[in-house]
């Protein structure tokens, strides 16, 4: 790895911008954001094409596997174990860029960056996530780690999810899940069926009203998926509560306020008291990528669904949850844009067309904690049909999936994903 402070760079080159503007540094790949996507697709270009010259801008200084953060939210991993430094992720002979980037200027091939420096590139890949959107709910940003309120949606709050599990032996467990886009679409789900399995197994469920509050009006968008899971949901006595979109929280009378829905306007609101709040925040697309000319009419990278070229600027290519793809943004969908977006731009340096036999089909996969030692392992398409990987039926909750989340997969991430072989 080649760390560089700004402008000082080891192997970008740097040229005069014209009409005298300041230096821009050179990268031929130059990828924005180095999370899951960002150093996929950084591990696997490196490995296809020997000689690139490829850089990652990301302002953090920490990598994480997210996904295991709804275990480590009731104790049953340590969430250190989701943690690596920033620079111990960055494939050999990658440049990384520790900045933020706050524009793209695309006909110009140029991004901006905090620190004001500029950067070119002959492909740029914009990877950055989706955006928390903590101070949407007034009240939340401020109580959140305090007074019963939690998400496992942050590595900071983990522990507290737990200890709030750990805690309650009796009362009232809110569980909300936003109207908005929003990463892993069964992490709101997972925490709760955790959370109350342990409530169980401890003997203390019966004292517990466990609620789901969903601003969306069903419980899974595949059908046979949703069947499965009346089972936990009636295993824990878990009362459903649709169209109840989270609008602000009074943390010190513990009150939750919900925004009812009916055909698509507010009619009502309602307040829930809790023990306590697992809160699920609303997220958006980054707003420096909304604010500029590569975002579509909601602000996620515009990309085609099934190339992931950019439909306006063909050097530009996004992935992961910032994308404009209408799939489920999950960490496995990232796994296989990573191929099409690799077999595209090496494609575009080798042979200067797209390689026609890449087309990403919107894949998502969604491994569904309902227990201690259940999952139910939700894959599906664009269309929401399921594309099971295992000849089992996976519309039911199994042993032997929920030690492929807990064991097999973090492995298959850390060892195959970030490292371009998987
Ligand atoms: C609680 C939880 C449970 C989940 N469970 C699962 C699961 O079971 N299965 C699954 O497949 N997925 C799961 N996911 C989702 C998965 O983690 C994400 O879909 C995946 O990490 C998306 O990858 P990404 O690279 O797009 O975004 P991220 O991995 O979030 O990385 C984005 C990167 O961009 C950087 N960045 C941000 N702003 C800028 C900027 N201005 N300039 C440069 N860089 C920037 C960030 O610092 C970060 O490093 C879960 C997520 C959560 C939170």
């Amino acid at each position: 790895m080649l760390v560089m402070s700004a402008i000082r760079t080891v192997s970008g080159k740097q040229v005069l911008k014209k009409n005298s503007g300041p230096y821009v540094t050179h990268h031929q790949i130059l990828i924005v954001g180095g999370g899951s996507a960002g150093i996929s697709v950084a591990a696997s270009l490196r490995k296809k094409l020997k000689h690139s010259d490829i850089a990652i801008i990301d302002p953090a200084k920490d990598h994480f596997y997210q996904p295991l953060w709804t275990l480590a939210g009731v104790g049953l991993v340590e969430k250190e174990e989701t943690h690596r430094r920033m620079e111990d992720v960055i494939p050999d002979d990658v440049v990384f860029i520790h900045d933020a980037v706050t524009g793209f200027q695309p006909d110009e091939k140029l991004v901006i960056t905090r620190n004001g420096e500029l950067f070119s590139y002959e492909y740029l890949i914009v990877a950055p996530g989706i955006q928390i959107d903590w101070d949407a709910i007034p009240g939340l940003s401020d109580a959140i780690g305090t007074n019963g309120i939690c998400s496992v949606y942050s590595y900071r709050y983990v522990d507290y999810v737990n200890e709030c599990v750990q805690n309650l032996n009796r009362g009232t467990a809110l569980f909300t899940q936003p109207n908005t886009k929003f990463k892993c679409g069964g992490a709101p789900q997972k925490i709760m069926y955790m959370a109350s399995d342990t409530w169980r197994r401890k003997g203390v469920l019966n004292n517990i009203d466990v609620h789901f509050t969903s601003g969306g009006s069903i419980i899974f968008g595949v059908p046979e998926v949703a069947e499965a899971l009346k089972a936990p949901i009636e295993r824990y006595g878990i009362k459903t509560h649709f169209l109840h979109n989270l609008k602000e929280v009074k943390p010190d009378d513990k009150i939750a306020v919900y925004d009812i829905y009916k055909d698509g306007e507010v009619v009502d609101q309602k307040e829930m008291k809790f023990d306590m709040l697992h809160v699920t925040p609303p997220m958006s697309a980054p707003d420096f990528v909304r604010n500029s000319p590569i975002a579509d009419a909601e602000g996620w990278v515009e990309v085609h669904k099934h190339t992931l070229q950019h439909v306006r600027y063909p050097d530009i290519f996004s992935l992961g949850d910032a994308g404009s793809t209408p799939n489920a943004k999950t960490g496995a969908a990232v796994r296989k844009q990573t191929k099409v977006v690799v077999s595209n731009i090496v494609s575009l340096i080798n042979r200067g067309k797209l390689d026609p036999n890449m087309s990403y089909d919107g894949y998502g996969s969604c491994p569904l904690l309902t227990g201690y030692g259940k999952l139910i392992l939700a894959e599906f398409d664009y269309d929401n049909n399921m594309t099971p990987s295992f000849p089992v039926n996976q519309a039911k909750e199994r042993w032997s999936m929920y030690v492929l989340k807990k064991e097999v997969l973090p492995r298959l991430y850390w060892h195959g994903m970030l490292k371009g072989r998987a």
